[in-house]
This record gives structure tokens, C-alpha cells and sequence, in this order.
């Protein structure tokens, strides 16, 4: 398998050369150049085409064949077959040969395009006669310069034609007898040469199946590996002190706090270095989980540090975990780059010398002149917003701390257990009790002038609103216009009643928090902004959430929009305002009014726009899989993860020789020795 393709009977240097500029070397590289589709040639039943697609059928001929030309070489044979009890229309370009082939009550197959409406199909290939030559189903491969398609099929029926007792299946008999999977060599030979869709149906989930495991057991061994090899803390704090802060708390924690909270403490109790996700939907209560894991490590004599994306959402957990923590006597700081001068040198003397207890910040956290006296936990929010060397930098300001990242968009399991396979992760699936539904409406443009009343009327009432400004792709000069537009018109509308604040991102630190401050004192009641409020802002009289173009938003990012709203005890509202275009938009704006729940919309969002754009960025870390789909495949991944996790665990994995390829796929991709996976 190893073997450079020239050893193929059939394959010359020339294709050798070919081949190798796509990238095929060896047989086995040849044999996982997969078809990226199919042809399909079987016959079908006129009842079950469809539109558009192309079909094959078989039928007599039942009229006289027809021929126009309408230039010196464009023609048209046209002529009526019978297909069952159906008579339809045939219709064949530029190839007038055929009229002198084809007789009256001749039976025929026939491969085209359907036209549903017009009952007829424009002919791509015709055969006299019943029987198909051609496979029903044929491969279609990607090729690169001299390589056909043609070519590229038979280069691999040959290969399989004399090396197919040269593969050796990865999966021991035990895995496949489990999952009824065909071996590899049936499932190579299926996936490049089926006889029926039954088959490549099984080929496919054999192929993906190994390659998921492949990849889990990459993950989940490189996760052994960090556990065993990073000595961490084994932080140890009194649990009644800890439990006297819990029980202090203004409310009872939903239980999935008190098990996500359980998940950590475990782990930081632990010698190992936590490496841990947790993901909770806005409003779920992660700040408090934030503030009694900061307490434990407190109470085991060690610092901690919570960072996170912008200086209001600093202010604010400043601000909360202040509250909650100053009564137990923990000494609480805010360090971003609006702390400057003496007060910055005196905080960051206080940090090094271990007087602070718990520092919030933004970037401002990893300047090389912050030092800790004995960092041992360090809290991220909002995850994906940083990127890997920032994380790396503040973790490597303690001697191994804990790690936690927190996230409020809600990861879909399925992207969170390829993404973050190597991290342990902690969901938060409950919201507090007594939590209204935020009603959500899509409305047009057109009905604007009823969602500014609307607005009015709530703030009658003493309610505050959001007003979210159209986003332009790649252009903040453009959002701040928007914002800017969207402010006047507003202020023109409400005739000076009420006070209309402007957020956006072109204010400097200090102008927003100003803003900030007078919102949440309810000095402006209607807040105009761009996106830059996304994120984890608090201001619990705030009810109505408005945001135009509603459709130009992701879902995901739609959802946290919304979740600035629903804050308090009283009825939230989020008014969709778009008018889409595209039946995906359309998609967004009804999933919104349905569902509230941000792993559904996450799902939902993932199969709508595809793990590439998920997270919108080209550094997510998302893995590329030859056949498998993250999104469609899904339960076979789940499944190839567990059995990924039992298997690194089992001493029988590691000793059987059931297992030795597996085993020897793990030493050559080097996470044995530590190596990084990408
Ligand atoms: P998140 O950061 O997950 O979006 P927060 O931690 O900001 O959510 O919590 C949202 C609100 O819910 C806060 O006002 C918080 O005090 C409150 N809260 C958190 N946990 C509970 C609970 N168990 N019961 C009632 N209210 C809670
Ligand atoms: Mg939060």
C-alpha cells in the first residue's frame, strides 16, 4: 500500500508524475481519492423524478424520429417514447446520426434531463436496447491536468484489481463485528465501484466511521498524554468555607451550576492541569460558576484571573464579582487599559506581590509588566474571541494554572467535540427559574413606524430599549454611519421625549462607558447601537431589543443580541426587522421566533451555513475530514468519540495486538511523544 503507484500494472511513469502533482504518491493515497459524487444510470420510475435531475430510463419508441436543423451544424432529433403508461418527449441536439439508428417500437434507455413540466428529457446518452453497458452508478473524481476522469477510474479499478489483497483494515473484527461495518477492503472497493446505493451507503459509513475514530483517538490520546506529562495544581480549599459562600448567594443554584461547579472544583483538585470549556447560553448564570471556582482558588492560596473580550464586559464582572466576593473578604481589581499611571503601578505591585486576590481585565491582563505573586486559575469569557497565543500567554504567566474557558455561544455539540475534543467540557443546559420567554417577532420594514409606538409604549411604562443598526460586511466606517443615521431619524421621530443614547465602536473607552453608565441608570431609555453591545452587557430594565436587517446576522450572533434583553423580572420583546431575500434568511428569521434556545439555533445554524463559517474565521481550528460531514455524519462522530475515550482508557488497547495498527497510526501522527495536533 505503501508502494509508490508505479508498481500498478497499467501505470506509467508519465501518470506516476501526474498523479503526484495531485498529490497521489503511493497505492494507498490513489485508494483514498475518493469520488466526490456519483453518475447514476439506473432506471427509474417516471413517478419518482424530479425535476432537474438527471434520469435514466427505459421505453419503445412510439413515434417517427423528427429532425430539424436550424443552422449548418446545430440539429434537433425529437420523437416520443412510451415509458410504462407514459408517452414522452425526447429531445436530442447536434447528433442527426442517430435518426437513421433508431426505428418505430425500437426499446431504448435513454440518461437526461427531466423537464417535468414539459414531460420530456433532453438526451445525454441513449442506448438501443434494455441493457446498460455502463455501471448504474459511476464515480466522479476531482483531477488536476493530464488525469481524466475517465482515467482517474480505471488508474483505481486497477489498483483495486491487483492490490486489494494488500489492505489491511485498522479496525479490529471486534469494532466491525459491533457496528456490522463492512471491512476495508469491501468498503474501498464499494465506495469507488458500487452496485447499488444500498452498498455505497455502507461503504461510506464504514470509511467515515475509521476516519472520525482515527481522528477521536488522535484527540482523546493527546488528552492522556497532557494530563500525564503537565504536573498541574492540586489546589485544596476548606468546602465548608466554600459551601458558606454558596449558601449566601441571593439564590439557590439551578442544578446544572452545582454540577458544572462540581465538574471544576473535581478538577482543579486534581495534580493534572485543567484544560475545561464551559459553555452556558447567555442569562444561564456562568459569572456566579465564574465567582465561587475564583473563591476555591482563593481559599487554596492561590491568585486568579478572569479575562475577557471589551472593557464594559471587564467593568461589569469587576463590578458583580466585587459584590459577591468583597463580603468574604477577597480583594477584587479591575486592570484594563484605561488603569493608567500610579494606579496601574500600584495594581500591578499589589499583583505581584499577592495583596490582590482576583483581577478582571481585557488584553490589558497580558502586557509582559503584569506579574502574580501565585496565579493558579485563570478564566477566559468568551473563548473563541481570543486567539490561542493570547490564552497561551496568560496561562504561562502562572506556573501551570488551571484553565477555564468560558463561552456564551452555544457550541454545537457536534462542532465542540471536534473543535475542542482535546479540552473537557461542561455544559450549562438549565436556565434560573422564573425566566420569561423573550416573545420574538420578524416584522418588515415597512412596519417600522408600529415598532417605534411599540418602543414608545414600553418606555412609557419605564422600560428600556435596544435599537441594533444594520451591519455592513467588513465595514465599521459604514456601521457607525448607520448608527449615526438610525440616531438622528429616532430623535426626529420621538420629538425630544425621550433621551436616545449612540453607542458604537468608534466612541473612545471612556465615551462608551459613559454611555454605558447613563443606560444602565436609565438616564437614556433608548439605545442606539452597532454590535459592539453583543456581548454579556447587563441591564435588566431593558425589554425591548429592535434590530434592522435582521437577516444579515448570523443566528448565532442574533441570539446573544437578543439575550441582552429578558434580563429582568418583567416581559422582554426582540423585533426582528428584515425583509430577506434569500430563502436561508427567510430560514433565520422564523427559526429566531420559534425557539429560545441557543443549542437549537446553534444546530440550526451550523446546518444552515456549514462548520467552515461557524465561527467565522479561518483559524478555527476546525479539522478537514476526507468523506466525512460533521454536520450529517454527526451520530457516527459521537459514537467514534466514545468509543475513542473507552479505548484510550482500556488497558486492552494498549497491549492487544487486535489494536497494533490503531496503536502504530498514533505513533506515526507523533501525539505519543506530545507533539501538538496541528
Ligand atoms: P451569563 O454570564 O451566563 O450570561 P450571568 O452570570 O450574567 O449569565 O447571569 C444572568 C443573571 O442571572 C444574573 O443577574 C445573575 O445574578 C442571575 N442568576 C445566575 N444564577 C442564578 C440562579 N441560580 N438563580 C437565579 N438567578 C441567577
Ligand atoms: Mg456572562
Amino acid at each position: 500500500m505503501q508502494q509508490s503507484v508505479i508498481a500498478i500494472k497499467g501505470i506509467g511513469e508519465e501518470t506516476a508524475e501526474a498523479l503526484r502533482e495531485m498529490g497521489i504518491v503511493t497505492i494507498e493515497d490513489l485508494l483514498n481519492h475518493f469520488p466526490f459524487r456519483y453518475e447514476d444510470y439506473r432506471v427509474c420510475n417516471l413517478e419518482e423524478a424530479k425535476h432537474d435531475e438527471k434520469i435514466t430510463v427505459t421505453g419503445k419508441i412510439y413515434s417517427e424520429p423528427s429532425l430539424t436543423y436550424y443552422s449548418r451544424k446545430k440539429s434537433r432529433l425529437v420523437f416520443r417514447v412510451l415509458v410504462d403508461r407514459y408517452l414522452i418527449t425526447a429531445v436530442c441536439f447536434n447528433r442527426p446520426y442517430l435518426k437513421n439508428k433508431l426505428s418505430l417500437h425500437d426499446t431504448i434507455t435513454i440518461t437526461g434531463k427531466w423537464d417535468q413540466h414539459r414531460q420530456t428529457i433532453t438526451v445525454q446518452e441513449l442506448k438501443i436496447g434494455t441493457m446498460i453497458a455502463k455501471k448504474e452508478i459511476e464515480p466522479v473524481y476531482s483531477t488536476r491536468g493530464e488525469i481524466t476522469v475517465k482515467g482517474m477510474r480505471r488508474f483505481i479499478s486497477l489498483a483495486l484489481q491487483q492490490y486489494s489483497d494488500s489492505i489491511v483494515d485498522p479496525l479490529p473484527l471486534s469494532i466491525r463485528q459491533k457496528y456490522r461495518l463492512l471491512s476495508k477492503k469491501e468498503a474501498l472497493r464499494a465506495i469507488h465501484l458500487p452496485l447499488s446505493h444500498e452498498q455505497l451507503k455502507q461503504a461510506r459509513r464504514r470509511l467515515v466511521y475509521e476516519e472520525f475514530l482515527l481522528f477521536q483517538l488522535k484527540m482523546q490520546a493527546l488528552r492522556k498524554f497532557q494530563r500525564e506529562h503537565s504536573a498541574g495544581i492540586s489546589h485544596s480549599f476548606s468546602t465548608e468555607k466554600l459551601q458558606a459562600f454558596i449558601d449566601s448567594l441571593p439564590f439557590p443554584l439551578t442544578n446544572a451550576q452545582k454540577r458544572v461547579v462540581h465538574e471544576i472544583l473535581e478538577d482543579m483538585k486534581s495534580p493534572y492541569r485543567m484544560n475545561r470549556l464551559l459553555q452556558g447560553d447567555v442569562g444561564s448564570g456562568k459569572t456566579v460558576v465564574a465567582a465561587i471556582v475564583l473563591y476555591a482558588a482563593y481559599l487554596s492560596g492561590y491568585q486568579g484571573a478572569l479575562m475577557v473580550p471589551t472593557e464594559i464586559l471587564a467593568e461589569q464582572h469587576a463590578q458583580s464579582l466585587k459584590q459577591l466576593l468583597q463580603p468574604m473578604n477577597v480583594s477584587v481589581e479591575l486592570l484594563t487599559s484605561s488603569v493608567k499611571g500610579k494606579k496601574r503601578k500600584e495594581l500591578l505591585e499589589q499583583l505581584a506581590s499577592g495583596s490582590v486576590d482576583i483581577v478582571i481585565g481585557t488584553h490589558a491582563l497580558i502586557q509582559d509588566d503584569v506579574n502574580f505573586h501565585k496565579l493558579g486559575l485563570v478564566i477566559t469569557d468568551e473563548q473563541h474571541r481570543f486567539g490561542v497565543e493570547q490564552r497561551r500567554i496568560l496561562r504561562e504567566k502562572g506556573q501551570s494554572p488551571d484553565v477555564l474557558f468560558m463561552t456564551a455561544t452555544p457550541i454545537p455539540r457536534t462542532l465542540a467535540i471536534t473543535v475542542f475534543g482535546e479540552m473537557d467540557v461542561s455544559i450549562i443546559d438549565e436556565m434560573p427559574k422564573g425566566r420569561k420567554k423573550i416573545e420574538t417577532y420578524w416584522v418588515k420594514h415597512d412596519m417600522l413606524e408600529r415598532v417605534l409606538n411599540f418602543i414608545a409604549k414600553e418606555v412609557e411604562k419605564g422600560r428600556q430599549a435596544y435599537v441594533i443598526c444594520p451591519l455592513i460586511e467588513e465595514s465599521e466606517k459604514l456601521d457607525v454611519q448607520n448608527a449615526i443615521d438610525v440616531h438622528s431619524m429616532l430623535t426626529h421621530y420621538y420629538k425630544g421625549k425621550y433621551r436616545i443614547g449612540l453607542m458604537h465602536g468608534r466612541l473612545s473607552a471612556e465615551e462608551k462607558e459613559r454611555v454605558m453608565r447613563a443606560f444602565s441608570a436609565n438616564e437614556i431609555q433608548i439605545l442606539v447601537s452597532t454590535t459592539v453591545v453583543e456581548v454579556g452587557v447587563n441591564v435588566p430594565n431593558a425589554t425591548v431589543m429592535v434590530i434592522y436587517d435582521a437577516d444579515r446576522f448570523g443566528l448565532a450572533q442574533l441570539h446573544q443580541l437578543r439575550g441582552r434583553v429578558g434580563r429582568g423580572s418583567e416581559q422582554s420583546y426582540c423585533i426582528l426587522v428584515a425583509d430577506p431575500k434569500s430563502e436561508t434568511g427567510k430560514e433565520r428569521m422564523r427559526i429566531m421566533t420559534e425557539t429560545n434556545d441557543g443549542f437549537v439555533l446553534s444546530e440550526k445554524d451550523l446546518q444552515l451555513r456549514g462548520p467552515g463559517d461557524f465561527f467565522g474565521t479561518k483559524q478555527s481550528g476546525m479539522p478537514e475530514f476526507r468523506l466525512g460531514d460533521v454536520v450529517h455524519d454527526y451520530r457516527i462522530l459521537e459514537v467514534a468519540r466514545d468509543d475513542a475515550a473507552k479505548l484510550i482508557q482500556s488497558t486492552a488497547f494498549w497491549r492487544d495486538d487486535e489494536y497494533a495498527l490503531l496503536r502504530s497510526y498514533l505513533e506515526q501522527s507523533g501525539v505519543l511523544h506530545g507533539e501538538k495536533l496541528d
